[in-house]
């Protein structure tokens, strides 16, 4: 079966390219609209970082990424982005990818589809008029979307879901060194990593973490273009 967001929405097939490593056992079920995983074939993994822009870890991690020659997927909340604009906007700027998290990071799943769109359309709005990029992917705050939420999103706004298939659990803070061995001893061919930009153990991390990646031959990369 070819590899593409539209595919694998019109036929409910998860993708899982790659064996999922983390605890969400229910994104692994077939017939759930969305994806956990890049395609294996290429060593890519792609690299993710939630809930920014954050005034002062945002543009730490930046400097660092740029250091490493690494491109990554911001999943803005579109509140911050209204906060932090500048930020935003050299997200963009340094050739990162950025998608869509919602406006204020509810649990959607309970709600009704007007309030998700709501939340969608908001955000897009604002990194639309900010950044200039219209997102093609949309991550639901704390994984909480249902199946049909899913498939309405991406027939009425063309926006994929986007989980992820590790999950180093940064937000807990457990210390930069915990981050790293996390994701690496978890993150194979086509993984998809979950973190966020709004902690200072996550941002200090990155590093060794980038290293290390590099070392087990994979390439953090952009998500998106790998979807289409
Ligand atoms: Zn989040």
């Amino acid at each position: 079966m070819k590899w593409s967001r539209r595919s694998f929405l019109a036929s409910g097939i998860a993708i899982a390219a790659a064996p999922a490593i983390a605890d969400h056992g229910r994104i692994h079920l077939p017939g759930f609209p969305w994806v956990v995983n890049l395609p294996a074939f290429t060593p890519s993994v792609a690299l993710t970082f939630d809930d920014g822009p954050h005034p002062e870890h945002t543009p730490r991690l930046l400097d660092i990424l740029g250091e490493q020659n690494v491109r990554a997927t911001f999943y803005l909340i579109g509140r911050n982005v209204a906060a932090w604009p500048d930020v935003a906007r050299r997200i963009v700027a340094e050739g990162h990818d950025v998608g869509n998290h919602s406006w204020s990071h509810p649990h959607l799943a309970t709600r009704p589809f007007a309030t998700v769109l709501s939340e969608i359309d908001r955000t897009t709005k604002v990194i639309e008029d900010i950044t200039g990029r219209n997102p093609t992917t949309f991550r639901p705050p704390y994984g909480s979307f249902t199946v049909t939420q899913s498939r309405r999103l991406f027939a009425e706004r063309g926006l994929a879901t986007v989980l992820w298939s590790v999950d180093p659990h940064d937000w807990r803070r457990p210390g930069p060194e915990e981050v790293t061995r996390r994701i690496l001893s978890h993150t194979r061919a086509g993984s998809i990593i979950l973190t966020h930009d709004i902690h200072w153990g996550t941002v200090t991390a990155m590093p060794a973490t980038i290293a290390g990646l590099k070392a087990r031959g994979l390439s953090p990369d952009l998500l998106a273009p790998l979807l289409v």
